[in-house]
């Protein structure tokens, strides 16, 4: 009997986690067939499309850009202008899984490598087509956050957007911090100007924001003591590079909800 092909996909993100993981199992050299995918909403940061082609370049092969047949704002609109939440993540479904599971298809098994690390204790997103089988190996391998950041900057080096935010995604992410609001305010204004045209508050105060309670009109207006918040929380940590702080903020809880779109 004929002996079923396998494919492997590894998907990036656009964040540090997966792209250390695809430049690990590169280095490995175990899967010269492997797949990378990146699943665009089209609402990406600038730097992630650089830090892509960052990672194309090393890895030797293309990075298949993979995207929902119909934008952002068409997906918003059949969603009765419900802008997406932690509880509401129509976005993640009809711009990143949908597309996957039509990449990935029904006919083939496929091996889907997940950067989960060691050191964390959280579920990858899980397919449940029953052809798509998830791979962990920095679990496997004992792979834990330093590793990744070494491998990072023996290489590409790390995205640039951790200087200010804590990870990748759509520009209007509703898992960022406050604080990471006034760095996309700050590093891009025009982009911080359609999130806040995407709102939509009555003048009764209904209506869809970013922030639960909170327009981005008024976190403009709150911008100092957010500030103040936000530098007292890491005031002990001064005399560190950017890099250094990252590595040793930990990981944010947020991320546990957002693994798809931002290991
Ligand atoms: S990055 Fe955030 S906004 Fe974009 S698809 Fe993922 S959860 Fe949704």
């Amino acid at each position: 009997m004929a002996k079923k092909n396998i494919r492997h996909v590894c998907g990036i993100s656009g964040g540090k986690d997966s792209a250390a993981l695809a430049i690990y199992l590169k280095q490995q050299g175990k899967y010269p067939d492997m797949e990378y995918y990146f699943s665009d909403t089209g609402c990406e940061l600038p730097e992630t499309y650089l830090f892509l082609d960052k990672l194309e370049a090393y890895l030797g092969k293309k990075i298949v850009r993979l995207g929902s047949e119909s934008t952002f704002e068409h997906h918003l609109f059949m969603s009765g202008n419900m802008l997406p939440s932690p509880r509401q993540r129509w976005c993640t479904v009809k711009m990143k899984l949908e597309p996957f599971e039509k990449f990935a298809g029904t006919k083939e098994d496929v091996k889907s490598f997940i950067a989960i690390r060691g050191d964390e204790h959280r579920e990858g997103y899980v397919s449940s087509k029953p052809n798509i089988k998830p791979e962990f190996p920095f679990v496997h391998d004992g792979i834990v956050r330093k590793d990744v950041f070494r491998i990072l900057e023996e290489t590409i080096g790390v995205p640039k957007y951790y200087k200010w935010r804590s990870r990748s995604g759509c520009y209007f992410c509703f898992f960022q911090r406050r604080e990471e609001w006034l760095g996309l305010y700050d590093h891009h204004p025009d982009l911080f100007k359609k999130a806040m045209e995407l709102e939509k508050v009555d003048a009764n105060e209904n209506g869809y924001t970013w922030i639960e309670g909170m327009t981005l009109k008024e976190l403009l207006e709150k911008k100092d003591s957010i500030i103040e918040y936000a530098e007292n929380r890491r005031k002990n940590n001064d005399n560190r590079t950017w890099q250094e702080k990252l590595l040793e903020q930990g990981d944010d809880m947020n991320d546990k909800g957002c693994l798809i779109c931002s290991l």
